[in-house]
């Protein structure tokens, strides 16, 4: 019998692993890299779905986000799940074989916005595949425990993975303050949209109406549970019967975040999740007149265990989001699927197939 040392990971994990590597601007590669060893407190995660985010796009076609640059190779992905494979000093070794969905942010937890529980905001964060840091399209990657979390047997591979975005229209939500009767509009139903909608129906909303130029979305976005749709082509949400009392903004779109907050009821809550021109004109005597309260969101905080429970009681099915899944040799075209197919959803990457 071999004993566990303190210092050594538990137990031991293959030697080298491959990873898909954004070399620079369009440009992707398979590469063996040495497993990362864990840490105190860490454990590795052998990766079994990695969800492909708008922002791993980004990165692949211009090679930053905003004062974000990618200056050295960077592993994209974000929304990972697996299984722990090795544990680090002072993780139970228990945790090996236990799947988990990976929280890809782990603030210092020492800092004013840590210890005030807005850790998202943590100036400190470690963020996966956000430059330094390297990213899940990995057969392995190494995070803290607590940050590895337990997901039921009955939930697959790429719900656990989706834990990611799905935490994101969760914690939409609740800046919104979506709340039992709530009328929510929620403006763009790509996967932030329809996560939205599915957590704001799970958040007790009981109107939950949805607007985008793409009749698929539209289409799934009704299978999901919303109440109304309204196709942004011909119609305008302004003119709907009752006025949303919170706007869920997915779509980044300036003309469509002016006409979202238009749509609002008097003392409505504008929360500002997607992501497009730095600068966009707010209809700013509509704000004064109805006292909006206008909000942005970064990432989220406190969410997976809302998640994992409403994934694992059936009130949000991520599953139905998956329109493609990719090998990580196909790294590239996994990036790139969007914008090969307007129908296309969600893809998922599979490291290890
Ligand atoms: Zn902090």
């Amino acid at each position: 019998m071999t004993a566990a040392t303190a210092d050594a990971p538990v137990p031991p994990v293959a030697p080298s692993m491959r990873v898909a590597v954004l070399r620079g601007a369009g440009d992707v590669a398979v590469e063996e890299r040495p497993v990362p060893e864990p840490g105190p407190g860490e454990v590795v995660v052998r990766v079994s779905s990695v969800g492909v985010c708008g922002s791993d796009t980004h990165y692949y076609e211009h090679g930053r986000i905003g004062r974000f640059v990618v200056e050295e190779p960077l592993v994209l992905g974000h929304e990972a799940a697996g299984e722990v494979a090795a544990v680090g000093p002072g993780v139970p070794a228990a945790r090996v074989g236990q799947r988990v969905s990976v929280e890809p942010g782990v603030p210092d937890l020492t800092c004013p916005q840590c210890l005030a529980g807005r850790y998202n905001l943590c100036p400190g964060m470690r963020f996966f595949a956000t430059p330094p840091i390297d990213g899940a399209f990995a057969e392995y990657v190494v995070v803290h425990a607590a940050f590895a979390h337990p997901v039921p047997d009955g939930m697959s591979d790429d719900a656990a993975a989706l834990l990611e975005p799905l935490s994101v229209g969760i914690w939409a939500c609740r800046r919104g303050g979506v709340s039992a009767g709530s009328r929510v509009l929620v403006v763009g139903a790509g996967p932030i949209g329809l996560v939205s909608v599915q957590a704001a129906l799970a958040f007790g909303a009981t109107e939950v109406v949805v607007s985008d130029v793409n009749p698929a979305r539209l289409a799934l976005a009704r299978d999901l549970g919303a109440t109304e749709v309204v196709d942004a082509r011909t119609a305008d949400v302004a003119d709907l019967d009752r006025p949303p009392g919170v706007l869920l903004e997915c779509s980044g779109h300036p003309a469509a975040i002016g006409q979202g907050i238009r749509a609002l009821d008097r003392a409505g809550r504008a929360v500002l999740v997607g992501m497009g021109g730095d600068e966009v004109p707010l209809p700013l005597s509509v704000v004064q007149e109805r006292e909006l309260e206008v909000t942005g969101t970064f990432r989220y905080a406190g969410t997976w265990p809302t998640a994992i429970a409403l994934v694992a009681a059936g009130r949000v099915d991520l599953d139905r989001l998956v329109t493609g899944t990719y090998g990580l040799d196909r790294a590239e075209d996994a990036l790139t699927a969007g914008r090969r197919d307007p129908d296309s959803v969600k893809v998922v990457v599979h490291p290890r197939s």
